[in-house]
């Protein structure tokens, strides 16, 4: 069931944006893949995707998408999930470009390589059926370490594992939350 019909964009440069978009789709709202500066005039809410933050980066540059970006997440409602999270991320402790929009600390790859990959059931009090554990996806996933002024702790793992955190418009959260079927953050983002 859907209030109003969005028009939710997912940067599209690599990763994960299918994924999301199927989701977005199933949830009843319209899907645009982001490339360009101009696809981000139409939208009402992007997704940054997981993949690897260093050649969306690359990409992003190469598309001159980064100010338009920067310049969409000063107002309007922007996720990032994994990658998404480290390329909004202000300090990530290595010279890669991002877009700095969100004052966090981000440590790239916290929990090891691909083989390391696993599933957390997290409890998330602030989605519907909260007694019901969301299943996240960790994927070479970074955490934060540190969050600056004013920015919202949603999910920790332990004191400075930070998993999901909010400042206003902007939602970040480490894990791959498209994966599973599970379409509850999705519907909270886009709440
Ligand atoms: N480790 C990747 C990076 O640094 C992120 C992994 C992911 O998005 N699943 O960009």
């Amino acid at each position: 069931m859907v209030g109003k019909i969005l028009k939710v964009g997912v940067l599209a440069l690599q990763g994960a944006f299918r994924e999301h978009g199927k989701v977005i789709t199933e949830l009843g709202h319209q899907y645009k893949e982001v490339k360009l500066a101009k696809d981000l005039e139409s939208i009402d809410a992007l997704i940054i995707p997981g993949g690897e933050s260093t050649t969306i980066a690359r990409i992003a540059e190469e598309y001159q998408l980064i100010e338009p970006l920067k310049s969409f997440c000063s107002k309007e409602k922007v996720w990032g999930t994994c990658a998404g999270l480290i390329f909004l991320a202000k300090n990530v402790g290595t010279k890669q470009t991002t877009l700095g929009v969100l004052d966090v600390t981000v440590k790239r790859n916290a929990f090891g390589r691909q083989s390391d990959s696993f599933i957390k059931d997290l409890n998330l009090p602030f989605l519907t059926n909260p007694e019901i554990p969301f299943p996240a996806v960790f994927i070479r996933a970074p955490i934060i370490k540190e969050v600056g002024a004013d920015i919202k702790v949603l999910a920790q793992l332990a004191p400075q594992k930070i998993i999901i955190a909010q400042k206003q418009n902007i939602f970040v959260t480490a894990f791959h939350p498209e994966l599973t079927g599970d379409y509850r953050l999705h519907q909270f983002f886009l709440s």
